[in-house]
């Protein structure tokens, strides 16, 4: 085979999209442990209320990308192990060979150390356990007051249930927004029962057992800890691997002829779970997997946070970048920008009215790579 695709998801699918933009001959196989059915992974936290079933949130049925793409298609097929040294890969009971390799693995969610049934929704599976968990039932605890929790936090108040968040940090968004605005997301995101600097240690019985000794009584318990990107098979073939697996600005790992790109993904000492980047790093790596050689650079990408309750966007600054953030308020509203000492913009996250000026503060802001 030409080009194998490891991941039936957006990275994966849009790879596949953007090499068919300007190669309709080139052989590609996509294979996915899932059902590599294309749907949108966002949607996942705001579809409850809108009562979307999984298969409603199914955009496109794998053989259809296939006649689409003009691709062949694996669906149900875990990859096992990669032999980049013979280009091949195995799925156990057989071997493909390869002559470039893309890794579009996706990310898992972190499991919290906390005993008894603790949901997480990462995927369309997840998402229907998820909501069959819920059925007739009406306590929820989220663990995590990130972005994805405070999604689903909207939703489920939304859907009419009684929500409570539980973080160990101090306010919503903590990793990404300055205390202003975490203050203002907290604050609009009116019918939540917030309980910072909580730690869960376990549920058992329908009571949530914090470790201050307190145990509050809920019906389902979802976790939204964040991700950790999946390196396992690289590792195993010996690419090298940081937080994600590592590539150049080429989206080529350490193995010659072997890409990632996605959740999976680190370059820089980046490691990028959304949408945009995708769609940027896709077009990069279709014209590399092609011979065009093209070097990634990503444009800062705010993220529009899912919460209709408190809307935000945010577009944080590089880590470890040296400044500080200052914030504006008003009625309606909080503004606050990153400035390194000589008074550049390097992010910002904007919240109620403000959104309005996403685009122009984007404008300012310097290329994220
Ligand atoms: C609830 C939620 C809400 C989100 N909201 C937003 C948002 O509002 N805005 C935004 O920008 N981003 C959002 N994101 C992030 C965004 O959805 C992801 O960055 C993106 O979908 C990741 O796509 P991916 O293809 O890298 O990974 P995935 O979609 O996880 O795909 C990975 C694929 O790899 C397959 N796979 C893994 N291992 C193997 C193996 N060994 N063999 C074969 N197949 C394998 C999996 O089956 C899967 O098909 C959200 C994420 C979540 C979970």
């Amino acid at each position: 085979m030409d080009i194998v695709i490891i991941g039936g998801g957006l990275a994966g699918y849009q790879t596949a999209k953007e090499i068919r933009r300007t190669d309709r001959h080139v052989r590609l196989l996509l294979i996915s442990s899932d059902s590599a059915d294309f749907y949108s992974k966002p949607m996942l936290s705001n579809a409850l209320a809108s009562k979307k079933t999984p298969e409603s949130l199914v955009i496109k049925k794998a053989h259809e990308m296939a006649a689409e793409l003009d691709i062949e298609i694996l669906p149900h097929s875990p990859v096992e192990a990669i032999f980049p040294e013979k280009k091949e890969i195995s799925l156990g009971n057989r071997s493909i060979g390869y002559s470039k390799l893309v890794l579009a693995l996706g990310a898992d969610p972190i499991r919290l150390p906390v005993e008894g049934e603790v949901l997480s929704v990462n995927d369309l599976s997840d998402y229907a356990r998820f909501r069959e968990a819920l059925a007739g039932k009406k306590r929820v605890a989220l663990l995590g007051a990130g972005l994805v929790g405070c999604e689903f936090a909207n939703d489920l108040l939304a859907g009419g249930f009684d929500v409570d968040v539980f973080d160990i940090a101090s306010q919503p968004l903590g990793r990404l927004v300055p205390a202003e605005c975490g203050e203002w997301i907290r604050a609009n995101l009116k019918g939540v029962n917030w309980h910072f600097g909580a730690n869960a240690m376990r549920f058992e019985n329908g009571m949530l057992h914090l470790s201050d000794g307190n145990a509050l009584p809920f019906d389902v318990v979802l976790s939204a800890a964040g991700l950790k990107p999946r390196t396992g098979l690289a590792m195993n073939a010996g690419m090298a691997c940081g937080r994600g697996i590592m590539v150049d600005r080429f989206l080529e790992t350490s193995s010659r002829d072997v890409y990632a790109i996605g959740d999976c993904m680190e370059i820089e000492g980046l490691v990028q779970p959304f949408v945009m980047p995708i769609m940027h790093a896709s077009k990069a790596l279709a014209s590399n997997l092609l011979g065009n050689r093209v070097a990634l650079r990503f444009p800062a990408m705010p993220v529009v946070v899912k919460t209709p309750l408190s809307p935000t966007v945010v577009s944080p600054p590089r880590p470890g970048s040296k400044g500080a953030w200052h914030a504006e308020a008003e009625e309606g509203g909080v503004k606050s920008v990153f400035l390194d000492e000589g008074g550049k913009i390097l992010g910002f996250c904007l919240c109620g009215k403000y959104v309005s000026e996403k685009n122009s503060l984007s404008r300012a802001l310097p290329d994220l790579l």
